[in-house]
């Protein structure tokens, strides 16, 4: 009797074999629709190649996870809120193990609501029409992958690209702050050496089906802005060019790509390249990214996870604060915005940041911290907006995990997140971001204290 109950709760428990999910769906917006990730109202013209929802699901010992990449600029907290509601509704995983992130294509379709995206079109019909239809764009990518469900190997690899990306910030020889840089500097550009390092890492993921044995998707992380395009153009940037490319692996196989700790990198272009079309400067990038991670699919290592594990932590930041007679000056600067004589870029920049305050009531905000790791070999980090570099790094050096894997933009798009020293520096990130100092340190702590906790 006793053999046959325990036979019984044999059988009964879940295999320990990880099965993995993958798949992707259009999001590619009407010609019209306005685009994100600049200071200025850009409707679509043409379309240079498709966007995608793209998911990833992991289940192991019945406990699963989805790690979803967008090919757009940003990720607003109400878009995810209803996406993760979807999911859960049609798939079972719970929120806290959901992690949904923006690639930051600066050449796809507007998706936030604050000062900055209206001046730039997110009250367009067609830009609200699109903001409607995406959470459930995504719920259909993620419920796509869940059903796609197969036993899988998952491998992990990681190499190091130093000549595709810039740290935008340098020290001018006055003492000042260049900003945005996209080219290695000449003399004549009289910088002394950038504020700020960038990361090499190219982190990589690749699961595999048992049987038949073949590549399912190829996950990869590098830290870099992908604005290689600009203009009217509807792209997916260089992490475009990334997944056409490693799509010779398997033409059904899935890359995601996520954006690393970049608020503060740039993509690193040939000087002259500068003057011909952002499109091609995007395959540069995407071409030798995709060249390094089949270089490194040849030197991975196959793990093997016990279990998946997540966990979230909601930290309050203080905003930063502005005098009443800031918000003055910000609405002038916001009423003269697409007139003649509208404002130095800057002065745009901090008039939204200003406005998005005072939109705000000036109280704290809340911001998701989230960790999903792979037993205790990979974890990755949400992180609500734009990291920088040096924050990233210390993240990953802090992590006790042999591979942690920095996500920007993940569940949320609350802006810039500079490290404490570039407040002093200035220049367009600690203008625009909207807290106060420390609130980029605050998420590193968060996020080493979550990492700990897991592992
Ligand atoms: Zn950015």
């Amino acid at each position: 009797m006793l053999t046959l109950l325990l036979t019984t709760l044999l059988t009964q428990l879940p295999a320990q074999t990880l099965r993995t999910g993958a798949a992707q769906v259009r999001i590619t917006p009407p010609i019209g629709t306005p685009l994100g990730g600049n200071y200025t109202l850009r409707p679509a013209a043409t379309i240079h190649d498709e966007l995608h929802a793209k998911a990833l699901v992991l289940e192991l010992n019945n406990e699963k996870a989805a790690l979803v990449a967008l090919d757009v600029v940003t990720i607003d907290r109400e878009t995810v809120d209803s996406a993760r509601q979807l999911i859960q509704q049609q798939t079972g995983i719970p929120p806290t193990r959901i992690m949904i992130s923006a690639t930051h294509t600066h050449s796809g379709p507007i998706t936030g609501s604050s000062t900055h995206h209206e001046w730039a079109g997110s009250t367009h019909p067609l830009a609200r029409e699109f903001r409607q239809r995406f959470p459930s764009l995504i719920a259909e990518s993620v419920a796509k992958a869940h059903a796609n469900l197969a036993a899988s190997t998952v491998r992990a690899g990681l190499g190091q690209e130093h000549s595709l990306s810039i740290n935008r910030r340098w020290l001018k020889a006055g003492g000042a702050t260049d900003w945005n840089r996209i080219t290695t500097p000449t003399p004549a550009d009289n910088v002394i050496r950038p504020l700020g390092p960038i990361d090499p890492d190219i982190n990589v993921l690749s699961f595999e089906s048992t049987s038949p044995k073949r590549p399912l998707a190829t996950y990869v992380n590098f830290a870099v802005h992908a604005n290689c395009i600009g203009g009217t153009i509807v792209s997916a940037d260089y992490p475009g060019t990334l997944s056409q490319l490693l799509a010779i692996r398997d033409p059904a196989m899935i890359t995601l790509f996520t954006n690393g700790a970049a608020a503060n990198i740039n993509p690193l272009h040939l000087p002259e390249m500068r003057g011909i079309p952002g499109t091609a400067r995007a395959e540069r990038i995407g071409t030798i990214l995709a060249g390094d991670v089949f270089k490194i699919l040849n030197q991975m290592h196959t793990l093997a996870p016990h279990a998946i594990t997540s966990a979230s932590r909601i930290v309050s930041l203080p905003l930063a604060q502005s005098p009443a007679e800031e918000v003055n000056w910000a609405r002038q600067i916001a009423q003269g915005f697409g007139k003649p004589g509208q404002a130095p870029f800057l002065d745009l920049v901090k008039a939204s940041r200003v406005l998005d305050v005072a939109r705000w009531g000036g109280k704290p905000r809340d911001a998701e911290v989230q960790v999903i790791a792979l037993g205790r070999e990979v974890a990755w980090v949400g992180v609500p907006g734009e990291l920088f570099a040096e924050l990233g790094l210390a993240i990953k050096r802090a992590s006790p995990f042999p591979r942690t894997i920095v996500v920007e933009l993940a569940n949320d798009s609350l802006n810039y997140f500079p490290n404490r020293k570039a407040f002093a520096e200035g220049n367009y990130e600690p203008v625009s971001t909207r807290f106060a100092p420390g609130a980029g340190e605050t998420l590193v702590d968060a996020a080493t204290a979550l990492l700990i906790q897991l592992f």
